[in-house]
């Protein structure tokens, strides 16, 4: 018996919890030197061709190709420097010396590089043949004027401020960030930094979810500890719900404790309380509250993470405007064989390499229990093992998922 039909489907959630998000639609303006990680509201047309000019892409000599035919040997008449261009046209029979990046002369078409010549008194010397067009970047070879460059939606990475830039964009308009408020519940919980006292463990979901939530960039409110008590819970959950777009706890979604958290919320909004059919995190809160969505995530870390990571992170992306690119999954050998039970998608924290023969490889990377972060610390993928599937043999393939950004 395998089967666990009550266990929610993680594609299903994701489902679910897409139908009740609404992207924000505030737009702010952001210099460009402030927008890495932001969302574009619109599409960014190019303003120009890029190249502007056709330039050369070595260093080496410049002239027209059909005068190759013409002439016994090219004559050298000047220089074009990137910056510093050779002023006029060549006339037929003249090249020119001109360095990578520098303008073309007008009349000129090819570019030999400097490798494949030699210099006789002004004459240019042709070691190698040299095709039409060779060396040369031409204007509008890269982006052409009014195309799109960066599309609305799109998260502004390090590449696309130098693009950018290139094209001399220095602001650009952007969904403002989404607002998240987190915190923790557990009277078992200690803030790192203060003495630890027996039977107590230090807070870990806060600070890693927070982390999380910053490298998505997002706006944390971080509210840290708060008891195990509904008092104390429905007012965190009242001051977060005003604060922020979205709220995220951990602990006490399951089966023990739920009920604190269940009080607090039935009083506020519509909260399900689902048993998702991924390991780990079985125990998944969502819903909503009159002014903010509501993650309730279970408070293993691990399952906290893997959550955060699988569900929380689409449903933020989605709220910040953002078109998201699902994690990149390839199909690796196992070198270690895998423990699973079938009921399932287990998300196994994983690394993997490449053998002496170039083969995708993967093992897991220590204990599975969702209690210990430390084999997630050394681990680079996720090994995602399907619900039916059972206990995995050395050699058999295995499908993984390179961790994005949120868990690296
Ligand atoms: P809960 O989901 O509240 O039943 O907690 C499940 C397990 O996770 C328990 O062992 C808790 O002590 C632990 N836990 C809950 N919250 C945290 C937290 N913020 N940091 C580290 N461990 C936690
Ligand atoms: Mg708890």
């Amino acid at each position: 018996m395998s089967k666990k039909p009550s266990l929610m489907p993680i594609d299903e959630a994701i489902q679910r919890i897409t139908e009740l998000i609404t992207p924000v639609d505030e737009i702010q303006t952001c210099n460009l030197t402030e927008a890495l990680g932001r969302v574009l509201s619109q599409d960014i047309m190019s303003p120009m061709n890029i190249p502007s000019f056709d330039n050369s892409a070595m260093d080496g000599y410049a002239f027209r190709h059909a005068d190759l035919s013409k002439v016994d040997a090219l004559r050298v008449v000047g220089k074009s420097f990137a910056g510093n261009p050779y002023k006029g046209a060549l006339s037929t029979g003249n090249c020119v010396r001109i360095m990578t990046g520098a303008l073309l002369p007008p009349n000129a078409d090819t570019v030999v590089m400097q490798e494949n010549t030699a210099i006789d008194g002004d004459l240019l010397v042709l070691n190698a043949p040299v095709s039409e067009g060779e060396a040369v970047r031409k204007a509008g070879g890269d982006i052409t004027s009014g195309s799109i460059v960066c599309a609305k939606g799109k998260r502004l990475s390090a590449v696309d401020i130098g693009l950018l830039a290139s094209l001399g964009v220095n602001q650009v308009t952007v969904f403002r960030p989404v607002n998240v408020a987190v915190f923790a519940t557990g009277d078992e919980l200690l803030s790192p930094g203060n003495s630890f006292i027996e039977g107590h463990i230090f807070d870990s979901n806060t600070p890693m979810l927070t982390a999380m939530l910053q490298r998505l960039g997002a706006q944390v409110v971080n509210l840290g500890i708060i008891k195990d008590q509904p008092k104390a819970i429905e007012e965190a959950l009242k001051y977060a719900n005003a604060q922020a777009d979205c709220v995220i706890t951990s602990g006490g979604v399951s089966v023990g404790e739920a009920d604190y958290t269940r009080q607090a919320l039935s009083a506020m909004g519509q909260v399900n309380f689902w048993k998702l059919a991924i390991k780990p995190g079985k125990p998944l809160a969502f819903g909503t509250l009159p002014d903010s969505v509501f993650f309730g995530l279970p408070g293993n870390p691990v399952s906290s993470a893997v959550t955060f990571d699988h569900i929380v992170q689409p449903a933020l992306a989605l709220m910040s405007g953002e078109a998201r690119i699902p994690a990149l999954r390839l199909i690796a050998q196992a070198a270690q064989p895998f423990r699973k039970s079938k009921g399932r998608t287990d998300f196994q924290r994983a690394c993997c390499f490449t053998n002496d023969v170039g083969q995708l490889m993967v093992y897991p990377s220590g204990s599975q229990s969702s209690g210990v972060l430390s084999s997630f610390s050394k681990s680079n993928c996720y090994a995602v093992l399907p619900q039916e599937q059972g206990a995995v043999s050395k050699g058999e393939n295995v499908t993984i998922e390179l961790f994005s950004q949120v868990i690296a």
